[in-house]
């Protein structure tokens, strides 16, 4: 019994990765077969890996890690499922959360229920590409290097550039990093109406295929959090102005 421990620590020494410098990244995910695909290309990047096959796991692996990024799994089996997974962590985390799709209709309902997840991968999805996908969303996250200087103010909103912090009468408002990304975009442009199609070039990057409705909800989320202090107008036919 105790040789087996110890074997299988050794084993999992020998696969740990040589560098894991790029931080941890947390793979929420029953199906075995996926979680290590998605693993195996991770470490490839540097990362660290921390599996966990359902909910509840899941939820206290993110606790615990304090990972950079969250892949989840919206199938899971049991009680919690990836919605529930996604509307627990945002409860008081801003972690980004790359959520994992099997079908169109959930991905309806990853819009629809305005989770704060920061991008979604349809299976079945090459883990390369995924990998790319994780890459490009720590990237947004990290920003263009910090001037401490940049505060924009737009009404009461201050969008600090360099802490990546949103404030409403001096006091911080937790964002997602998307929904930062986009704040951050409009208070650059602010005066200016822009397309739904400009603000995704500009905040999801010109790469991103995906729905036009995503800056909506992105936009809903603002308002919902950020509230009157926020001024922001919807042009009808354009898009939308901030300021
Ligand atoms: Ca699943």
């Amino acid at each position: 019994m105790e040789k087996d421990v110890h074997t299988s620590l050794i084993n999992r020494w020998q696969a740990a990765p040589v560098t894991s410098d790029a931080g941890t990244i947390v793979v929420i995910e029953d199906d075995p077969n996926i979680s290590d695909l998605v693993d195996v290309y991770l470490r490839r990047e540097g990362f660290r890996v921390v599996q966990a096959p359902d909910g509840p796991r899941g939820l206290l692996a993110v606790e615990r890690e304090r990972p950079r990024l969250v892949v989840l799994d919206i199938g899971l089996p049991g009680t919690v499922d990836g919605f529930e997974v996604c509307r627990r962590i945002r409860t008081d985390n801003a972690v980004p959360v790359l959520m994992l799709t099997a079908r169109d209709t959930e991905l309806d309902r990853i819009l629809g229920l305005e989770l704060g997840a920061d991008d979604y991968v349809t299976k079945p999805f090459s883990p390369r590409e995924l990998a790319a996908r994780v890459k490009a969303i720590l990237r947004r996250a990290a920003g263009p290097p910090p001037d401490p200087q940049a505060v924009i103010s737009v009404g009461r909103v201050e969008v600090d550039v360099g802490r990546r912090e949103a404030r409403v009468d001096g006091a911080a408002v937790a964002l997602a990093t998307r929904e930062f990304d986009l704040l951050r975009y409009l208070a650059d442009n602010a005066g200016l109406a822009l397309s739904r199609r400009q603000l995704l070039d500009g905040v999801w990057g010109p790469g991103w295929y995906g729905d036009e409705r995503t800056v909506d909800v992105h936009v809903r989320q603002l308002r919902k959090k950020l509230g009157d202090a926020l001024p922001l107008t919807t042009v009808w036919g354009v898009g939308y102005r901030l300021g």
